[in-house]
C-alpha cells in the first residue's frame, strides 16, 4: 500500500471509507491520523514479526535498555521517514486535500519522560533499530505523562497529561505476555539438606501487562520493540488476596486502586531524588516484569542459564532500574536453583549502568525499612551483596574503616543505589568526557581505584533522523544537494560540508533556510502571543528543564541589564534580539517557578515598552516538549548552554542546536567541551568559570557573591530591581527569594561570578552577527561537525564496547 503514490491514495481512501463508513469529504483530521497511523502500523507488522523471528533463529544476542523514562514524542512523521515514504505520503495526502503537518499535529506527544534522560533513551531506540541491532526498550506505560504546562498570569500551572485519551495507534496490548509481580509479605527461610530455601509468603500480587510499540529502523525492515508495562489487578483477585470469593468487594476495590496507581503517572522531577514509596514500587515493577519476560524469551532458545550473558545484555539508564541486579539474582537462585556465585557471575556480566549526574540531590538513596518491607526477598539479597562487598573491601584494604563507610552499599540505614549499580555491573559509563573524568577522579574515585576497567565514557548523542531530517527538511535537502545522500546513514560524513563554508552561494542558501524556519516559528509565536516577531532579529534560545544549575536566571538577569542599557540610551546600536525561553519546572521546585515568573514579568515590561522599539523581545513559550523543541530548534541563531561548569553531565539540547546551525554561547561543561575541541574557540562563544575552578571553590571556599554585588554596578543594578519598588518588584515576595538565593546563600551556581564574562560574550555575539558571511561560515562549520553527535555514533560504541552485540542484517 506504500509502493507508490497512486496505490497509497487508493488504499488510504478504501481504508478510510471501509473502516469509518463515511466519504472522504467528511473525514476529519483525527480520522486521517487514525487511518494513516493504522496503515503504517499494519504495514510494519510483518517486518516486526520477521525481525523477531530472525533474532530468535540466529540466537542473536539482544540488549534490553531499562529506563523509567522514554520521551519519544510523536511517531507518525518519524515512522514515515524511516520507512522511506514520507514525501510520497505528504504528496498523496495533499492531493486528497489534507496537510500531513496538520495530521502529525493530531498525534498526542507521548511525554513519558522528564527531559534529557528520557529523550536520550528515545534517540537510542531509533539508532538501535536503524543500525540493525537487536536492542529493545523496557519501560512503564504511564497513564499520565509529564504534566502539561500552562502559563497563567506569568506563573506555571500544571495540568494532567492524559495522553491516552487521544487515539494511540502504535501500541499493541499483549495480554498473553502478562507476568506477575509480587510486593510486601514476608520471607520464610527453610533448610533443605545444607541449602537455604527462601519462600516469599503473603505477598500482594500485581499483574503486569505489556504494551508493545514497534520501533521502526531507517531501513524499514528492522523493527524492534519498546515494551511498556501497565499495572493491573490480577484476574482472580479472590484467590490472590485470600478472600472468600465475592465476599469482600470493598477490599477488592481498594486493592485494584492501589495496584493501578503503580503505572498511573510519571514523577515530574528532573535531576532530583524523591524517596516516595510509590516511586520505589514503580521501579521494582519495571525491573521484575521486564526480567521475567526477557527470561521467558531466552528460555525459548533452549540454552543453559550459563549462556545468558552471551545472549542477553541488560542496560540500566541511571540508577532508577538498579533493582534489576538483586531481582535477577533472586530469579536465578530462588526460581532457577543456581548457587550465589554462579548467579552473581551471570548477573554482573549481563548488567551495565549509565551514570547521568553528579548532583548530590539526584543520587538515589532508599530507606532500608522501605525496601525491606516492600520487597523483602530482594532486600535480603541486597544485604548479602553488601556484606560480601564489605568483606572484599576488608580483605583488600585491611583496617580502612573510613573507606568502607564511604563505599558501602547500605549505610546509615539507606541503600545507595549508585553503589549497588557499580558493584553489580561490569560497565559504568559517564555521558561526556568531562563528566566521566569527574566521576573517575572525584565522585567515584574509590570505585574507580577498585575496578579500574569498569569506568568508561560514552558521550551522549541525538538521532539526526528526527532532529535534522524530520525537524529541518530543507536543511537536510540542502546537505544532500551538496554532498549526496550517504550522510543520512553515515552522519559523520556531514564533515564534507566544511568545504562549502566560505562558498557565498551555499552560505546564501543556509541563510534562506534559517530565515524560513524563523518565519515559521514567528507565526507560531504570533498565534500564541499575538505579537509580530522580526525574523531578522537574532533568535537567542534557551529551552530545557528549568533548574538552578542550568541558569536561566543568568540569561534573564542579562536581559534586564540590556533593557537598562536601552533605557539609559535609547539610541544604542544593537542588533535586534528575540529571546526565547521554554522550560517546565518540577511542581515542588519553588525557586524554579519563581524564575519562570521573573522571565514572564520582564517579558511583559520589555515587550510593552515603546522605548525599546523592538530592539529586544522576550517570549516564554509554554509546555516545552519534544514537538515544541522540533519547532523551535531549527529556527535558532544562538543556543544558550550556560550551566555552571561541572553540573551538566552532557546535555543533548546543545547537540540539536549545533546540528541545526545555531551558534552556541556556553560554558566549558558537559559535551560543550567536546564541541569546542572539534570546532575551536572561533566557532562558538565560550565564557565563565571552568569546572576545575568551580569545584575548587566548593572545596576550598573563596567565592563571595556579595563582593560581586558591591563591585559590579551592573550586577547591583539588576539585583536591586528585584526588590525595590518599580515595575518588576511588585511581585516582591517571589523575587526577594531569588535575590536572597544569590546574596544570602552565596549564589551556589556562580550566576553573579559569571555575569561579567557572559555580558561581554553577548557583546561579541552582537558584533559577530553583523558580519553575515562570517556568521554563516561558523554556522556551516557547526553543522558539518555535528554528525559526530549522532546517536548512531554513540550506539555503535555502546554496542561494541559495552554490550558486545553485532548488527543483524535482514
Ligand atoms: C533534548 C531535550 C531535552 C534535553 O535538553 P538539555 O538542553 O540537554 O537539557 C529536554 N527536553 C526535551 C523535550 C528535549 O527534546
Amino acid at each position: 500500500m506504500f509502493t507508490d503514490k497512486e496505490a497509497f491514495k487508493e488504499a488510504f481512501v478504501d481504508d478510510l471509507v471501509g473502516k469509518l463508513g463515511k466519504p472522504l469529504e467528511e473525514a476529519s483530521i483525527a480520522d486521517v491520523y487514525h487511518i494513516l497511523g493504522s496503515m503504517v502500523r499494519a504495514q510494519t507488522g510483518k517486518n516486526w514479526a520477521n525481525t523477531n523471528l530472525k533474532y530468535k533463529a540466529g540466537r542473536e544476542k539482544q540488549v534490553y535498555y531499562f529506563s523509567m523514562e522514554f520521551l519519544i514524542g510523536r511517531l507518525l512523521g518519524n515512522n514515515l521517514l524511516n520507512m522511506g515514504v514520507l514525501e510520497m505520503v505528504r504528496d498523496g495526502l495533499s492531493e486528497l486535500g489534507f496537510s500531513l503537518q496538520d495530521v502529525e499535529e493530531e498525534e498526542a506527544d507521548a511525554g513519558l519522560g522528564n527531559g534529557g534522560l528520557g529523550r536520550l533513551a528515545a534517540c537510542f531506540l531509533d539508532s538501535l533499530a536503524s543500525l540493525q541491532y537487536a536492542g529493545h526498550g523496557c519501560g512503564i506505560r504511564y497513564k499520565y505523562g509529564l504534566f502539561e504546562q500552562k502559563i497563567v498570569d506569568g506563573y506555571q500551572v500544571e495540568l494532567p497529561d492524559y495522553w491516552l485519551q487521544k487515539d494511540n495507534v502504535w501500541e499493541v496490548r499483549r495480554e498473553d505476555k502478562s507476568v506477575e509481580v509480587r510486593f510486601w509479605g514476608r520471607v520464610d527461610i527453610d533448610k533443605v539438606g545444607d541449602k537455604l530455601v527462601f519462600r516469599h509468603k503473603d505477598y500482594e500480587a500485581v499483574r503486569a501487562v505489556p504494551y508493545d510499540v514497534p520501533i521502526i529502523g531507517a531501513d524499514r525492515r528492522h523493527v524492534n520493540t519498546l515494551r511498556n508495562w501497565s499495572a493491573e489487578s490480577i484476574l482472580r483477585p479472590d484467590s490472590a488476596l485470600g478472600l472468600e470469593p465475592g465476599t469482600d468487594y470493598h477490599k477488592f476495590l481498594e486493592y485494584k486502586r492501589s495496584v493501578e496507581s503503580i503505572s498511573e503517572f510519571l514523577y515530574p522531577d528532573d535531576s532530583e531524588y524523591e524517596g516516595k514509596l510509590l516511586r520505589l514500587k514503580q521501579q521494582y515493577f519495571l525491573c521484575s516484569a521486564g526480567l521475567q519476560s526477557i527470561l521467558r524469551t531466552f528460555g525459548k532458545l533452549g540454552l543453559p542459564l550459563s549462556e545468558l550473558p552471551n545472549k542477553v545484555a541488560l542496560h540500566i539508564n541511571d540508577t532508577h532500574p538498579t533493582l534489576v541486579i538483586p531481582e535477577l539474582m533472586r530469579i536465578l537462585m530462588d526460581d532457577r536453583g543456581l548457587e550465589w556465585d554462579e548467579a552473581w557471575n551471570i548477573t554482573t556480566r549481563m548488567v551495565s549502568y549509565t551514570n547521568h549526574t553528579i548532583l548530590s540531590e539526584a543520587l538515589e538513596k532508599w530507606p532500608v525499612n522501605m525496601v525491606r518491607e516492600l520487597v523483602p526477598r530482594v532486600y535480603l539479597i541486597i544485604d548479602e551483596i553488601n556484606t560480601r562487598f564489605c568483606a572484599e573491601l576488608m580483605r583488600r584494604y585491611p583496617g580502612d574503616q573510613n573507606r568502607i563507610s564511604q563505599m558501602a552499599i547500605i549505610y546509615d540505614d539507606q541503600v545507595r543505589m549508585a553503589h549497588l549499580a557499580i558493584v553489580g555491573s561490569h560497565s559504568v559509563n559517564g555521558v561526556a568526557a568531562l563528566h566521566t573524568d569527574i566521576l573517575r577522579k572525584r565522585e567515584m574515585r574509590l570505585f574507580d581505584e577498585m575496578y579500574p576497567h569498569r569506568f568508561n565514557n560514552k558521550t551522549n548523542g541525538i538521532t539526526h533522523r528526527r532532529w535534522l531530517m524530520h525537524a529541518n527538511r530543507d536543511l537536510a535537502g540542502l546537505i544532500t544537494d551538496a554532498i549526496g545522500t550517504r550522510w543520512m546513514t553515515h552522519p559523520q560524513e556531514m564533515i564534507g560540508l566544511i568545504k562549502y563554508c566560505e562558498d557565498s552561494s551555499f552560505q546564501q542558501k543556509i541563510a534562506e533556510i534559517k530565515r524560513k524556519n524563523k518565519l515559521r516559528l514567528a507565526e507560531y509565536i504570533k498565534s500564541r502571543h499575538n505579537v509580530t516577531v522580526d525574523p531578522d532579529s537574532i533568535f537567542d534560545v534557551q529551552v530545557k528543564r528549568l533548574h538552578a544549575y542550568k541558569r536561566q536566571l543568568l540569561n534573564i538577569l542579562h536581559i534586564m541589564h540590556l533593557y537598562n542599557q536601552i533605557k539609559a540610551s535609547p539610541g544604542i546600536d544593537i542588533v535586534p534580539r528575540t529571546f526565547i525561553f521554554a522550560a517546565k519546572a518540577a511542581p515542588s521546585y519553588h525557586l524554579a517557578k519563581r524564575i519562570i515568573k521573573l522571565i514572564n514579568t520582564v517579558a511583559d515590561i520589555v515587550n510593552r515598552d515603546s522605548d525599546v522599539n523592538g530592539k529586544i523581545r522576550i517570549f516564554f513559550l509554554e509546555n516545552y516538549s519534544v514537538s515544541l523543541a522540533e519547532k523551535i530548534i531549527p529556527a535558532a541563531d544562538v543556543s544558550e548552554q550556560i550551566s555552571t561548569a561541572s553540573k551538566e553531565a552532557s546535555g543533548t539540547g546543545n547537540m540539536k542546536f549545533m546540528m541545526n546551525g545555531a551558534l552556541t554561547i556556553g560554558t566549558m561543561d558537559g559535551a560543550n567541551v567536546e564541541m569546542n575541541e572539534m570546532i575551536g574557540n572561533e566557532n562558538m562563544f565560550l565564557f565563565g568559570l571552568r569546572a576545575e575552578q568551580v569545584m575548587d571553590y566548593y572545596q576550598y571556599g573563596g567565592y563571595n557573591a556579595r563582593g560581586m554585588y558591591n563591585s559590579d554596578s551592573r550586577v547591583k543594578e539588576v539585583l536591586d530591581q528585584l526588590i525595590t519598588p518599580g515595575p518588576i518588584c511588585c511581585y516582591h515576595q517571589d523575587f526577594e527569594h531569588i535575590y536572597h538565593s544569590l546574596l544570602d546563600n552565596n549564589d551556589e551556581f556562580f550566576v553573579l561570578k559569571d555575569f561579567p564574562s557572559y555580558v561581554e560574550t553577548h557583546v561579541e555575539i552582537d558584533r559577530a552577527y553583523r558580519n553575515r558571511s562570517g556568521w554563516l561560515k561558523k554556522s556551516i562549520i557547526n553543522i558539518g561537525h555535528s554528525g559526530k553527535f549522532s546517536s548512531d555514533n554513540t550506539i555503535s560504541r555502546y554496542a561494541s564496547e559495552i554490550w558486545n552485540i553485532r548488527q543483524v542484517p535482514l
